[in-house]
């Protein structure tokens, strides 16, 4: 039989936006310590708008570093493609045809269009390539850029925004007040996860984190005590969602995730977070 706070918890959740696939993570919600949230699409709208795109080449003009750029983000899921591939849409540009696609795990995309080389990368991507970063990229650190190598060399710059949700702040109250320590990890670059970790006063955050390091970061909270709950929504954060003591897949994620997952965020929003923790607390504060 199912446990009557089993029923009622799953029943609750199901009509706040909280799917529970395993039963414990109702009753292990109340042991949260550490927080650790993704950033794109849970503690922000994950809805990227292009805000600039330079040219830092005089061999390729903007147009050309959005239009060769396109034929990748075309094959790419990532938030960052769809914020392109809404821009071209809207200044009605061709897409051209890419060949041998691939993505670089938690760095980029690249593939060969029109004969040519190109990557569209993240700015851990250039470092680790030695190619410099043009100085003026980072004139707003709320804008996460993607560097656009064409040919190995660097042809420009595709500058993106996306919102802080307005439900975050809200659901970061709620943790504080009960004890519970915010961390974000993030894949986007230092200033920007920076820009939103000091927006919501959170406790801390890891940037420019590659998919696999996020496994050792909940190793490394869980050893020093933590009961960790972990945010994720892509495939690679699946290893990562397994090793949390809860697991939470958000909804617009992929199937790969949300198998792994203690609970799956249907809505992708943190406040649901904090009214389970809430829910949690006040059902095993009475039966005891
Ligand atoms: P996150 O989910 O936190 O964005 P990812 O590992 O998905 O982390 O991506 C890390 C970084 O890699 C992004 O911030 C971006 O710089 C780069 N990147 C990933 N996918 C793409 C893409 N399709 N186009 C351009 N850059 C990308
Ligand atoms: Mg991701």
């Amino acid at each position: 039989a199912i446990p009557l706070v089993v029923a009622i918890s799953t029943s609750v959740s199901a009509q706040n936006g909280l799917l529970i696939r395993n039963r414990t993570a109702f009753e292990e919600s109340r042991k949260i310590t550490v927080l650790l949230f993704d950033k794109t699409g849970t503690l922000t709208k994950g809805d990227f708008g292009v805000t600039r795109i330079e040219s830092v080449n005089d061999k390729f003009s903007k147009e050309e570093v959005l239009r060769l750029s396109s034929a990748l983000e075309q094959s790419s899921e990532h938030p960052i493609a769809v914020g392109i591939i809404k821009k071209v849409k809207e200044d009605k540009v061709e897409i051209p045809k890419p060949e041998n696609f691939n993505a670089i795990t938690g760095k980029g995309v690249e593939a060969t269009v029109e004969g040519k080389e190109v990557k569209v990368v993240s700015p851990g991507y250039l470092r680790d390539e030695k190619i410099n970063i043009p100085e003026d990229a980072y004139r707003d650190a709320a804008e996460t850029i993607v560097f656009v190598l064409i040919e190995g060399e660097l042809a420009g710059y595709i500058a993106l925004a996306d919102e802080i949700r307005p439900e975050s702040a809200e659901a970061i109250k709620i943790f504080k007040q009960n004890n519970i320590k915010v961390l974000m990890a993030t894949g986007d670059n230092e200033k920007t996860a920076k820009a939103v970790s000091d927006k919501l006063g959170l406790d801390g955050y890891y940037s420019e984190v590659l998919p696999h390091q996020k496994v050792e970061i909940v190793k490394e909270l869980e050893s020093k005590g933590e009961f960790v709950a972990m945010t994720g929504d892509g495939v690679n954060d699946a290893p990562a969602l397994a090793q949390a003591n809860v697991g939470i897949a958000v909804g617009s994620g992929t199937d790969v995730a949300a198998e792994t997952a203690d609970i799956i965020l249907v809505n992708s929003n943190p406040q649901d977070i904090a009214n389970l923790i809430l829910f949690g607390k006040a059902t095993y504060n009475k039966m005891i």
